[in-house]
C-alpha cells in the first residue's frame, strides 16, 4: 500500500511497498522522485494519472516496467485513487503489486506460442488437433494437403469423408485411445475433390489429469509418391531377376549346344593336323586352335556367369601360398618363351600358409600372369612375387609390357572391356579374365589393386586375408 500528500508533497508506504521499490522507510519521496524508477513512457503515464486523480478523482491502474535503485529490474502494477475531505481531494492512496514472476512467465509463454505458431506454419507436414468428434485446429499444409480452404470449412465437413474407407476413422481412433497414439500408420485419404493419397499418420494421444482423452494431436505426410517409387523399384527388381536367370539359362543350354560340336571339331581338326601334311595340315591347325580359343571364351563366359550367380563358391583348404604360385607359375614358362619374355618367381619367405580355395587362386594368378605376358613385348619380363605382412598374404604380378592408361583403369575389372577395341584390336581375348579375377579375390575377401604406367609397365596386387 501507499499514500500521497499533495502538500506536502510526500510519499508514504507499507513495508511491503519498500520491499518492492527498495528504499528505506526514512527516505521520504517527493511524487516525481518515485517516478524516477520508471522508463520515462511509464513515468509520464504516471504523471498524468496523478494529475487527473488530484484534479478530478480519476482512479488509475498503470502496470509497466522499472528499475530500483539498487539496480534490480521489476514489472509492477500500480492502481490509485484520490481521498476527499470536504468534497476536495486531500490525499491519493493505492496499492502496488510485483508481478515480476508472472510478467516473465507470460512473456516465455508468447514466445513458445510464436514459436510454435512459426513451426506449425512453416513446416511441409500437415499438422492437427482434433477431438474424438472430430477436427478442432489444422495448419496451412494440413488444409493443403486435404484441398480445403479453411479451417471453418474442414471443421464443418464429416470426418469421416477424409478417408477413403470412412470405417478407418473408428479403427484408428480405438488404436490412438489403446495404444496412445499412432507411431507411423499407412492411411489411404480422401481430398474434398475426391481425389485420393496415402498418408503416413504419426499421432499422440493428449488427456487430462484423470486420463481422459481429450485430444489428439497428430502429423500427416503424404507418402503416395514413395509408395509409388517403391512399387517401381520392385517392379523393377522382379525384371532384373527374371532377366538374370534367363541370362544364366541361356548361358547354361548355349554352352552345352556349342561345347559338344565344338569338342568334336578341336578333336578331328586334331587328328587332321597329325596326319596332313602341308598347307592342309597347317589349315587343320588353325581349325585346331581357333576351336581351343572358342573353348577358352565359353569357359570364361560360363565361369563369370556362375561366380555371378554365386553358384560356384570356392572350396577352401589349408595350404601354402608359396609352392602353389611356384607351380603355376611353372605352368606359364612355354607361352613365356614363345613370347620372349623371362619370367620370374620370388617369395619372401619358404612358405606363407592360410586357408583360401587353391582353385580360385591359381585360376586369378593364371588370368593375371597370362595377361602380363600377353601384353608384355618381346624382350621384357614378367615378376611374380609372394610375401605376407600385416595379417595379409600378398600376390603381385608386374610386368615391363605396356601398360594400361589411366582413362581405362576404372573399367579395366568389367566384363567384355578391352582397352583397344573393335578393329583397332591387337591381342586376343575376351576382356573377362580380369572381371573372373575381381570376383574370384571378391569371393575370398581379399583385395586387388593396379598401379600402371602407359609404355612402362604394369602391376597388379591382390592381398589376401591370411
Ligand atoms: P582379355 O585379356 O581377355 O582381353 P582381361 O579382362 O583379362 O581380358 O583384360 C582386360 C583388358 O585389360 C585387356 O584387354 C587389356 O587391355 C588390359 N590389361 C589387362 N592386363 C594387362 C597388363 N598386364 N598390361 C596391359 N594391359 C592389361
Amino acid at each position: 500500500g501507499w499514500a500521497y500528500d499533495p502538500a506536502a508533497d510526500e510519499m508514504v508506504g507499507t513495508e511491503e511497498t519498500y520491499r518492492i521499490y527498495e528504499v528505506s522507510p526514512n527516505d521520504d519521496l517527493s511524487l516525481e522522485e518515485s517516478l524516477s524508477f520508471y522508463p520515462e513512457e511509464t513515468a509520464s503515464a504516471f504523471r498524468d494519472a496523478a494529475r487527473r486523480c488530484l484534479e478530478h478523482g480519476e482512479p488509475f491502474e498503470i502496470e509497466g516496467p522499472m528499475t530500483t535503485p539498487k539496480g534490480t529490474s521489476r514489472w509492477v502494477r500500480v492502481q490509485g485513487e484520490a481521498r476527499r475531505e470536504n468534497g476536495t481531494v486531500v490525499r491519493m492512496v493505492g496499492t502496488v503489486q510485483d508481478l515480476t514472476e508472472r510478467h516473465e512467465i507470460e512473456e516465455r509463454l508468447r514466445e513458445q506460442k510464436n514459436w510454435l505458431r512459426s513451426i506449425t506454419e512453416n513446416i511441409s507436414g500437415g499438422i492437427y488437433r482434433s477431438t474424438k468428434e472430430g477436427l478442432v485446429y489444422a495448419n496451412q499444409a494440413f488444409l493443403d494437403l486435404f484441398g480445403y480452404e479453411n479451417l471453418d470449412e474442414m471443421v464443418d465437413a464429416n470426418p469421416r469423408s477424409f478417408y477413403v474407407n470412412p470405417d478407418v476413422r473408428s479403427e484408428l481412433l480405438r488404436r490412438e485411445i489403446a495404444e496412445g497414439g499412432l507411431d507411423g500408420a499407412e492411411v489411404e485419404y480422401r481430398r474434398k475433390d475426391g481425389s485420393t493419397f496415402t498418408g503416413l499418420l504419426r499421432s499422440t494421444q493428449v488427456t487430462d489429469e484423470k486420463g481422459r482423452t481429450k485430444y489428439f494431436d497428430g502429423v500427416v505426410t503424404d507418402i503416395s509418391e514413395q509408395k509409388a517409387r517403391e512399387q517401381e523399384l520392385k517392379v523393377a527388381k522382379q525384371e532384373a531377376e527374371e532377366a538374370s536367370r534367363l541370362k544364366s539359362a541361356l548361358l547354361a543350354n548355349m554352352s552345352h549346344e556349342i561345347r559338344t560340336p565344338l569338342t568334336s571339331i578341336i578333336g578331328f581338326a586334331g587328328v587332321l593336323r597329325e596326319n596332313l601334311t602341308g598347307e592342309y595340315a597347317r589349315y587343320a591347325d588353325l581349325a585346331y586352335r581357333g576351336g581351343e580359343r572358342l573353348m577358352e571364351t565359353l569357359d570364361s563366359v560360363l565361369q563369370l556367369s556362375k561366380l555371378e550367380a554365386g553358384v560356384a563358391i570356392p572350396s577352401s583348404e589349408t595350404m601354402d601360398l608359396v609352392s602353389r604360385v611356384r607351380d603355376t607359375v611353372d605352368l606359364h614358362r612355354p607361352q613365356a618363351e614363345s613370347a620372349e619374355v623371362t619370367l620370374h618367381f620370388e617369395a619372401a619367405s619358404d612358405e606363407v600358409i592360410g586357408t583360401w580355395g587353391p582353385t580360385a587362386v591359381q585360376r586369378i594368378l593364371s588370368n593375371l600372369v597370362g595377361n602380363a605376358l600377353k601384353f608384355t613385348p618381346k624382350g621384357g619380363s614378367v615378376t611374380v612375387r609372394v610375401e605376407e605382412g600385416d595379417g595379409t598374404a600378398r600376390l603381385s604380378v608386374r610386368d615391363t609390357g605396356i601398360g594400361i592408361s589411366e582413362s581405362f583403369q576404372p573399367r579395366l575389372f568389367d566384363a567384355f572391356t578391352q582397352e583397344s577395341e573393335g578393329l583397332e584390336r591387337e591381342h586376343e581375348g575376351s576382356g573377362l579374365g580380369l572381371a573372373i579375377v575381381n570376383r574370384l579375390v571378391d569371393l575370398l575377401d581379399g583385395e586387388i589393386d593396379v598401379e600402371s604406367t602407359k609404355g612402362k609397365g604394369t602391376c597388379f596386387t591382390v592381398r589376401l586375408p591370411l
